[in-house]
Protein backbone atom coordinates (compact mmCIF):
# COMPACT_ATOMS: atom_id res chain seq x y z
CA UNK A 1 0.00 0.00 0.00
CA UNK A 2 2.73 2.43 1.37
CA UNK A 3 4.98 1.27 -2.00
CA UNK A 4 2.18 1.74 -4.09
CA UNK A 5 0.92 5.58 -2.90
CA UNK A 6 4.65 6.69 -3.05
CA UNK A 7 5.42 5.36 -6.46
CA UNK A 8 2.09 7.01 -7.38
CA UNK A 9 2.58 10.02 -5.56
CA UNK A 10 6.03 10.65 -7.25
CA UNK A 11 4.30 9.82 -10.98
CA UNK A 12 1.48 12.73 -9.74
CA UNK A 13 4.00 15.17 -8.79
CA UNK A 14 5.94 14.97 -11.85
CA UNK A 15 2.75 14.81 -14.27
CA UNK A 16 1.96 18.07 -12.54
CA UNK A 17 5.47 19.77 -12.66
CA UNK A 18 6.12 18.95 -16.14
CA UNK A 19 2.78 20.72 -16.90
CA UNK A 20 1.36 17.44 -18.45
CA UNK A 21 -1.98 17.23 -16.20
CA UNK A 22 -2.81 20.34 -16.72
CA UNK A 23 -2.84 20.12 -20.96
CA UNK A 24 -4.65 16.67 -20.49
CA UNK A 25 -7.50 18.72 -18.33
CA UNK A 26 -7.57 20.88 -21.54
CA UNK A 27 -7.24 18.31 -24.56
CA UNK A 28 -9.07 15.45 -23.06
CA UNK A 29 -12.80 15.13 -24.33
CA UNK A 30 -15.48 12.64 -24.95
CA UNK A 31 -14.89 10.49 -22.06
CA UNK A 32 -15.85 10.39 -18.30
CA UNK A 33 -13.67 9.88 -15.21
CA UNK A 34 -15.80 7.46 -12.55
CA UNK A 35 -13.81 8.04 -9.15
CA UNK A 36 -14.59 5.29 -5.75
CA UNK A 37 -14.75 6.25 -2.70
CA UNK A 38 -15.78 4.39 0.44
CA UNK A 39 -16.31 5.83 3.80
CA UNK A 40 -14.29 9.33 5.31
CA UNK A 41 -12.84 9.26 8.60
CA UNK A 42 -12.51 12.19 10.48
CA UNK A 43 -9.44 13.20 12.24
CA UNK A 44 -9.11 10.17 14.78
CA UNK A 45 -11.27 8.07 13.92
CA UNK A 46 -9.39 5.97 12.16
CA UNK A 47 -8.03 4.88 15.33
CA UNK A 48 -8.96 0.90 15.48
CA UNK A 49 -8.10 0.59 11.94
CA UNK A 50 -5.82 -2.25 10.71
CA UNK A 51 -6.23 -0.37 7.24
CA UNK A 52 -7.40 3.08 6.76
CA UNK A 53 -7.31 3.53 3.24
CA UNK A 54 -11.00 2.86 2.63
CA UNK A 55 -11.52 5.83 5.25
CA UNK A 56 -10.80 8.92 3.22
CA UNK A 57 -9.67 11.72 5.78
CA UNK A 58 -12.62 14.04 5.49
CA UNK A 59 -10.38 17.15 5.72
CA UNK A 60 -8.75 16.08 2.42
CA UNK A 61 -12.44 14.76 1.25
CA UNK A 62 -13.36 18.40 1.26
CA UNK A 63 -10.31 20.07 -0.50
CA UNK A 64 -10.79 17.75 -3.23
CA UNK A 65 -14.63 18.50 -3.58
CA UNK A 66 -13.23 22.03 -3.84
CA UNK A 67 -10.76 21.47 -6.37
CA UNK A 68 -13.51 19.29 -8.49
CA UNK A 69 -16.08 22.11 -8.07
CA UNK A 70 -13.50 24.59 -9.56
CA UNK A 71 -12.04 22.78 -12.45
CA UNK A 72 -13.94 19.90 -13.45
CA UNK A 73 -17.54 19.20 -14.34
CA UNK A 74 -19.14 16.83 -11.64
CA UNK A 75 -22.34 15.18 -13.17
CA UNK A 76 -24.90 12.29 -11.77
CA UNK A 77 -23.64 9.12 -12.57
CA UNK A 78 -26.94 8.33 -13.76
CA UNK A 79 -26.41 10.94 -16.40
CA UNK A 80 -23.00 10.29 -17.32
CA UNK A 81 -24.25 6.26 -18.11
CA UNK A 82 -27.46 7.50 -20.23
CA UNK A 83 -25.44 9.56 -22.35
CA UNK A 84 -22.95 6.70 -22.48
CA UNK A 85 -25.84 4.27 -23.21
CA UNK A 86 -27.16 7.01 -25.76
CA UNK A 87 -23.86 7.29 -27.17
CA UNK A 88 -24.39 10.89 -27.13
CA UNK A 89 -21.12 12.77 -27.00
CA UNK A 90 -19.99 13.80 -23.18
CA UNK A 91 -18.76 17.32 -22.16
CA UNK A 92 -15.55 17.88 -21.20
CA UNK A 93 -13.84 17.50 -18.15
CA UNK A 94 -16.79 15.15 -16.77
CA UNK A 95 -16.21 13.49 -13.80
CA UNK A 96 -18.78 11.31 -11.75
CA UNK A 97 -18.47 10.47 -7.52
CA UNK A 98 -19.22 7.13 -6.08
CA UNK A 99 -19.27 5.59 -2.76
CA UNK A 100 -19.09 1.98 -2.14
CA UNK A 101 -21.17 -0.31 0.76
CA UNK A 102 -23.32 2.32 2.53
CA UNK A 103 -20.89 4.00 5.48
CA UNK A 104 -22.76 6.34 7.82
CA UNK A 105 -19.63 8.82 7.06
CA UNK A 106 -20.94 9.19 4.06
CA UNK A 107 -24.32 10.68 5.53
CA UNK A 108 -22.39 12.30 8.70
CA UNK A 109 -19.00 13.86 6.77
CA UNK A 110 -19.08 13.20 2.76
CA UNK A 111 -22.59 14.77 2.28
CA UNK A 112 -22.05 17.86 4.04
CA UNK A 113 -18.75 18.69 1.88
CA UNK A 114 -21.06 17.42 -1.39
CA UNK A 115 -23.69 19.77 -0.54
CA UNK A 116 -21.54 22.76 0.34
CA UNK A 117 -20.30 22.69 -3.48
CA UNK A 118 -23.16 20.98 -5.11
CA UNK A 119 -21.43 18.17 -6.30
CA UNK A 120 -23.80 14.45 -6.89
CA UNK A 121 -22.69 11.54 -5.96
CA UNK A 122 -23.91 7.94 -6.34
CA UNK A 123 -23.70 5.52 -3.41
CA UNK A 124 -23.55 1.91 -3.66
CA UNK A 125 -26.03 -0.13 -1.31
CA UNK A 126 -24.78 -3.58 0.29
CA UNK A 127 -28.39 -3.64 1.29
CA UNK A 128 -28.02 -6.08 4.18
CA UNK A 129 -25.62 -4.00 5.39
CA UNK A 130 -27.90 -1.32 5.93
CA UNK A 131 -30.73 -3.71 7.11
CA UNK A 132 -28.12 -3.82 10.07
CA UNK A 133 -28.45 -7.51 9.54
CA UNK A 134 -25.17 -8.22 7.72
CA UNK A 135 -21.34 -7.11 8.58
CA UNK A 136 -19.52 -7.76 5.47
CA UNK A 137 -17.02 -10.29 5.78
CA UNK A 138 -13.91 -7.94 5.65
CA UNK A 139 -14.87 -5.57 7.99
CA UNK A 140 -15.21 -8.70 10.54
CA UNK A 141 -12.15 -10.05 9.66
CA UNK A 142 -10.56 -6.26 10.42
CA UNK A 143 -12.27 -6.02 13.44
CA UNK A 144 -11.15 -9.61 14.58
CA UNK A 145 -7.73 -9.42 13.56
CA UNK A 146 -7.30 -5.76 15.26
CA UNK A 147 -8.84 -7.34 18.63
CA UNK A 148 -6.46 -10.41 18.95
CA UNK A 149 -5.24 -11.41 21.82
CA UNK A 150 -2.55 -14.34 20.48
CA UNK A 151 0.30 -13.39 19.59
CA UNK A 152 0.66 -15.66 15.92
CA UNK A 153 -1.64 -17.74 13.57
CA UNK A 154 -0.66 -20.40 11.55
CA UNK A 155 -3.82 -21.23 9.42
CA UNK A 156 -4.76 -22.99 6.41
CA UNK A 157 -7.32 -20.92 4.18
CA UNK A 158 -8.28 -22.66 1.47
CA UNK A 159 -5.26 -23.82 -0.52
CA UNK A 160 -3.36 -21.17 1.27
CA UNK A 161 -1.28 -21.82 4.25
CA UNK A 162 -0.90 -18.79 6.39
CA UNK A 163 1.58 -17.73 9.16
CA UNK A 164 1.42 -14.70 10.59
CA UNK A 165 2.61 -12.70 13.41
CA UNK A 166 -0.74 -10.27 15.55
CA UNK A 167 1.78 -9.10 18.53
CA UNK A 168 1.66 -5.39 17.34
CA UNK A 169 -0.65 -3.35 15.62
CA UNK A 170 1.33 -2.67 13.18
CA UNK A 171 2.08 -6.59 12.13
CA UNK A 172 -1.51 -7.20 11.99
CA UNK A 173 -2.03 -4.01 9.80
CA UNK A 174 1.13 -5.46 7.65
CA UNK A 175 -0.51 -9.06 7.87
CA UNK A 176 -4.06 -8.20 7.18
CA UNK A 177 -3.78 -7.94 2.97
CA UNK A 178 -2.23 -11.36 2.59
CA UNK A 179 -5.02 -12.91 4.71
CA UNK A 180 -7.40 -10.52 2.71
CA UNK A 181 -6.37 -12.08 -0.55
CA UNK A 182 -6.43 -15.94 0.87
CA UNK A 183 -9.94 -15.19 1.49
CA UNK A 184 -10.57 -13.63 -1.94
CA UNK A 185 -9.64 -16.72 -3.71
CA UNK A 186 -12.09 -19.22 -1.79
CA UNK A 187 -15.45 -20.01 -2.95
CA UNK A 188 -18.23 -18.25 -1.95
CA UNK A 189 -19.24 -21.11 -0.03
CA UNK A 190 -16.27 -21.41 2.31
CA UNK A 191 -15.68 -17.74 3.49
CA UNK A 192 -17.82 -18.00 6.69
CA UNK A 193 -16.45 -21.44 7.77
CA UNK A 194 -13.08 -20.28 7.21
CA UNK A 195 -13.90 -16.88 8.55
CA UNK A 196 -15.23 -18.17 12.14
CA UNK A 197 -11.85 -20.71 12.00
CA UNK A 198 -9.74 -18.09 11.82
CA UNK A 199 -11.76 -15.74 14.44
CA UNK A 200 -12.01 -18.46 17.01
CA UNK A 201 -8.12 -19.27 16.39
CA UNK A 202 -7.30 -14.92 17.05
CA UNK A 203 -9.14 -15.36 20.02
CA UNK A 204 -10.37 -11.38 19.66
CA UNK A 205 -12.08 -9.32 22.33
CA UNK A 206 -15.23 -8.39 20.81
CA UNK A 207 -17.48 -6.29 22.61
CA UNK A 208 -20.74 -6.04 19.82
CA UNK A 209 -19.41 -2.33 18.97
CA UNK A 210 -17.55 -1.94 15.68
CA UNK A 211 -15.02 1.50 14.90
CA UNK A 212 -17.08 4.42 13.42
CA UNK A 213 -15.48 4.55 10.14
CA UNK A 214 -17.17 0.77 9.52
CA UNK A 215 -20.60 1.36 10.69
CA UNK A 216 -23.54 1.56 8.10
CA UNK A 217 -26.10 4.57 7.55
CA UNK A 218 -29.52 3.43 8.20
CA UNK A 219 -32.37 3.76 5.82
CA UNK A 220 -33.70 7.06 7.16
CA UNK A 221 -30.41 8.32 6.54
CA UNK A 222 -30.45 7.29 2.61
CA UNK A 223 -34.49 8.40 2.45
CA UNK A 224 -32.75 12.25 3.54
CA UNK A 225 -30.00 11.71 1.20
CA UNK A 226 -32.19 10.65 -1.91
CA UNK A 227 -34.62 13.94 -0.74
CA UNK A 228 -31.47 16.11 -1.71
CA UNK A 229 -31.23 15.21 -4.95
CA UNK A 230 -27.83 15.27 -4.62
CA UNK A 231 -27.69 11.68 -4.11
CA UNK A 232 -28.63 8.59 -6.24
CA UNK A 233 -28.58 4.91 -4.71
CA UNK A 234 -27.08 1.89 -6.74
CA UNK A 235 -27.13 -1.61 -5.60
CA UNK A 236 -23.82 -3.30 -4.27
CA UNK A 237 -25.49 -6.91 -3.69
CA UNK A 238 -26.80 -8.24 -0.29
CA UNK A 239 -24.40 -9.55 1.77
CA UNK A 240 -21.22 -8.26 -0.57
CA UNK A 241 -19.67 -11.84 -1.80
CA UNK A 242 -17.62 -11.75 -4.63
CA UNK A 243 -20.20 -12.53 -7.38
CA UNK A 244 -18.28 -14.24 -9.69
CA UNK A 245 -17.15 -17.12 -6.86
CA UNK A 246 -20.59 -17.10 -6.15
CA UNK A 247 -22.73 -20.13 -7.69
CA UNK A 248 -25.41 -18.76 -10.59
CA UNK A 249 -28.51 -19.44 -7.71
CA UNK A 250 -26.52 -17.43 -5.25
CA UNK A 251 -25.63 -14.86 -7.07
CA UNK A 252 -29.36 -13.82 -8.44
CA UNK A 253 -30.71 -13.58 -5.24
CA UNK A 254 -27.89 -11.11 -4.52
CA UNK A 255 -28.68 -9.19 -7.20
CA UNK A 256 -32.12 -9.63 -7.23
CA UNK A 257 -32.61 -8.97 -3.38
CA UNK A 258 -30.34 -5.78 -3.19
CA UNK A 259 -32.66 -4.44 -6.18
CA UNK A 260 -35.44 -5.29 -4.29
CA UNK A 261 -34.49 -3.66 -0.81
CA UNK A 262 -33.35 -0.42 -2.61
CA UNK A 263 -37.09 -0.43 -4.63
CA UNK A 264 -38.66 -1.20 -1.00
CA UNK A 265 -36.91 1.19 0.86
CA UNK A 266 -36.53 4.03 -1.17
CA UNK A 267 -39.29 3.79 -3.78
CA UNK A 268 -37.69 3.27 -6.79
CA UNK A 269 -35.65 0.30 -8.38
CA UNK A 270 -31.43 1.33 -8.80
CA UNK A 271 -30.47 1.06 -12.63
CA UNK A 272 -27.01 1.32 -11.29
CA UNK A 273 -24.71 -1.46 -10.21
CA UNK A 274 -21.35 -2.03 -8.63
CA UNK A 275 -19.59 -5.54 -8.14
CA UNK A 276 -18.06 -6.15 -4.92
CA UNK A 277 -14.57 -6.08 -5.29
CA UNK A 278 -14.83 -5.14 -8.47
CA UNK A 279 -11.66 -6.91 -10.51
CA UNK A 280 -11.88 -9.04 -13.28
CA UNK A 281 -11.99 -12.31 -11.92
CA UNK A 282 -14.66 -10.82 -9.25
CA UNK A 283 -17.90 -11.10 -12.12
CA UNK A 284 -18.33 -13.10 -15.06
CA UNK A 285 -20.66 -13.38 -18.32
CA UNK A 286 -23.26 -15.27 -15.93
CA UNK A 287 -23.13 -12.13 -13.70
CA UNK A 288 -23.81 -9.54 -16.44
CA UNK A 289 -26.56 -11.68 -17.82
CA UNK A 290 -28.19 -11.57 -14.42
CA UNK A 291 -27.69 -7.79 -14.41
CA UNK A 292 -29.48 -7.27 -17.51
CA UNK A 293 -32.03 -9.88 -16.43
CA UNK A 294 -32.58 -7.93 -13.11
CA UNK A 295 -33.13 -4.26 -15.13
CA UNK A 296 -29.98 -3.00 -14.30
CA UNK A 297 -28.83 -0.22 -17.32
CA UNK A 298 -25.18 -0.28 -15.91
CA UNK A 299 -22.71 -1.73 -13.62
CA UNK A 300 -19.15 -0.63 -12.51
CA UNK A 301 -15.57 -1.97 -11.31
CA UNK A 302 -12.69 -1.30 -9.93
CA UNK A 303 -10.81 -1.18 -13.40
CA UNK A 304 -8.71 1.64 -13.57
CA UNK A 305 -9.84 3.14 -17.04
CA UNK A 306 -11.89 6.23 -18.81
CA UNK A 307 -15.37 5.01 -19.14
CA UNK A 308 -16.45 5.80 -23.07
CA UNK A 309 -18.86 5.70 -25.38
CA UNK A 310 -18.25 2.06 -26.76
CA UNK A 311 -17.51 0.40 -23.39
CA UNK A 312 -19.87 -2.19 -22.82
CA UNK A 313 -22.33 -0.69 -19.98
CA UNK A 314 -21.98 -3.81 -18.12
CA UNK A 315 -17.90 -2.89 -17.35
CA UNK A 316 -17.69 0.54 -16.92
CA UNK A 317 -14.06 1.57 -15.23
CA UNK A 318 -13.53 3.12 -12.26
CA UNK A 319 -10.05 4.72 -10.35
CA UNK A 320 -9.75 4.52 -6.64
CA UNK A 321 -10.00 7.07 -4.10
CA UNK A 322 -6.94 9.54 -4.81
CA UNK A 323 -4.90 10.01 -1.36
CA UNK A 324 -3.64 13.47 -2.53
CA UNK A 325 -4.87 16.41 -4.33
CA UNK A 326 -1.94 15.85 -6.90
CA UNK A 327 -2.73 11.58 -7.44
CA UNK A 328 -6.53 13.25 -7.96
CA UNK A 329 -5.33 15.85 -10.71
CA UNK A 330 -3.16 13.24 -12.49
CA UNK A 331 -6.07 10.78 -12.31
CA UNK A 332 -8.90 13.18 -13.12
CA UNK A 333 -6.96 15.04 -15.89
CA UNK A 334 -6.22 11.86 -17.56
CA UNK A 335 -2.65 12.51 -17.19
CA UNK A 336 -2.48 9.46 -15.78
CA UNK A 337 -3.65 7.82 -18.92
CA UNK A 338 -2.19 9.85 -21.33
CA UNK A 339 1.58 8.86 -19.08
CA UNK A 340 0.69 5.45 -20.18
CA UNK A 341 -0.26 5.73 -23.20
CA UNK A 342 2.93 7.15 -23.89
CA UNK A 343 5.14 4.46 -22.39
CA UNK A 344 2.95 1.57 -23.78
CA UNK A 345 3.98 3.45 -27.62
CA UNK A 346 8.04 3.64 -26.22
CA UNK A 347 8.30 0.25 -25.25
CA UNK A 348 6.71 -1.04 -28.21
CA UNK A 349 9.60 1.44 -30.20
CA UNK A 350 12.45 0.15 -28.16
CA UNK A 351 11.77 -3.42 -28.61
CA UNK A 352 13.17 -5.54 -29.97
CA UNK A 353 11.74 -6.27 -33.84
CA UNK A 354 11.07 -10.03 -34.36
ZN1 LIG B 1 -17.87 -2.95 -1.54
Amino acid sequence: MTATFSRQQMTATALIGTGLARRSRQKRVGDACILTFHGVCASGEDAGLLDASLHTPQKFFHELCAHLAKNYRVLPLDVISRMLTRNEPLPDRVVALTFDDGYESNYRLAYPALREFELPATIFLCTGFIDGTVQPWFTQLEVAMARATVRQIEIQIGAVPLRFSTATQTERATALPTVLRAFKQLPQSAVAENLNRLVKALQPVLDGNIPAPLRPMNWKQARELRDSGLINFGAHTHTHPILGRCTTEVARHEIFHSRDRISTELGAAPALFAYPNGHAYDYNADTKHLLQEAGFRAAFTMIPGRALPDTDPCELPRYGSPESLQQAEATVSGAFETFKAWRQRMRRAFSPSM
